[in-house]
């Protein structure tokens, strides 16, 4: 199989392209270095079977030469991290919204299959938990941006469902629960890698809000496992699968195990959502998935607990 990645230097997408290096397919990378990084694909340079364009996808030309030249595409480039979806609400519109549309209407044209990253930040603010992908979703007012994110990439989930309906365009759909692992920064507002910077440092580990607010931790490795083994599969073309650990835990409690496994002295410190983000700023309360359905598919159970994603990490963080 040949695949092409966009936002292929990115964290997840420079795992994905080794895994599915090391699974003897050919990878070929296309990332305009936005929030990804040449060091993440750095050591993949020179590898048989790989290669990569530094570009944006919405330069349709070579998109569509990439597009021709693989067999199928994992659409991974997007805006990424809350703190830069408020801070950049137009540049994460349009990323989300016409990246996707140049990937699907090229895509269509060679008839190639689309593997389409989504988000469980599309659920919103529902309570309907665990979140089945066939729930509803609840999104806040367009005043507030954060939901500007979950709508744009809700939106890419209607055009990729549309262009399977309309054109029969081989599309799968995949709602990311919170990945985290080696390479992920905290620069955009990701918070493992905040905390574990932060406790290593000495510094105080700042939780938003009052902590309560949960979510499922789910290691890279799972996650890329999960994507090269969707690509393959028929019964898959024009579903959604929520992909993610069930292992919920609240911010605070994160907090508190993340000091215990660094052995930091670091104060845990409360700070309200208005001064972490922006005014009005509103959270998730709980997001964990439901599983089930890509269990039934792939066998997908996610393999690494907390503790150890948090160690890997911690590791990580230590030898850079
Ligand atoms: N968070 C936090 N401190 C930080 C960064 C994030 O308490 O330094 C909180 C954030 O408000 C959210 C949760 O941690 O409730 C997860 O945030 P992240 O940005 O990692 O992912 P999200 O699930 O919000 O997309």
């Amino acid at each position: 199989m040949r695949a092409l990645i966009t936002g292929g230097a990115g964290f997840i997408g420079s795992h994905l392209a080794e895994t599915l290096l090391g699974g003897g397919h050919s990878v070929s990378v296309i990332d305009d270095l936005s929030t990804g990084s040449f060091d993440n694909i750095a050591h993949l340079k020179g590898r048989a079977g790989f290669s990569y364009t530094i570009d944006t996808i919405m330069n349709e030309p070579v998109l569509a030469e990439l597009v021709d030249q693989c067999d199928v595409i994992y659409h991974l480039a997007a805006a990424v991290g809350v703190r830069l979806i408020v801070e950049a609400p137009v540049r994460t519109i349009e990323t989300n919204v016409h990246g996707t549309e140049v990937v699907l209407k090229h895509a269509s044209k060679k008839q190639r299959t689309v593997v389409v990253a989504s988000t469980s930040e599309v659920y919103g603010k529902s309570d309907d938990v665990p979140f089945r992908e066939d729930g509803d979703i609840a999104l806040g007012p367009t005043v507030k941006h954060r939901w500007a994110y979950a709508c744009s990439k809700a939106m890419d989930e209607f055009l990729a469902l549309a262009y399977w309906k309309e054109k029969r365009l081989p599309v799968i759909i995949v709602r990311l629960f919170n990945t985290v692992g080696p390479r992920q920064t905290g620069r955009y507002g990701m918070v493992v890698p905040s905390f574990v910077r932060q406790a290593l440092a000495g510094e105080p580990l700042t939780v938003y809000g009052d902590g309560t607010q949960s979510r499922c931790f789910t290691w890279v490795g799972d996650v890329v496992g999960a994507l090269a083994a969707l690509a393959g599969r028929r019964e898959a073309l024009g579903r959604v699968y929520n992909l993610g650990s069930t292992e919920e835990v609240s911010i605070r409690a994160l907090a508190e195990r993340v000091k215990a496994l660094t052995g930091s002295a670091s104060p845990i410190v409360s700070v309200p959502y208005d001064q972490a983000y922006e005014s009005g700023f509103e959270d998730m309360p709980r997001r964990v998935p439901d599983i089930t359905r890509i269990r039934a598919l792939i066998g997908f159970e996610p393999k690494a607990s907390l503790d150890e994603i948090l160690q890997l990490v911690i590791d990580h963080h230590r030898t850079r």
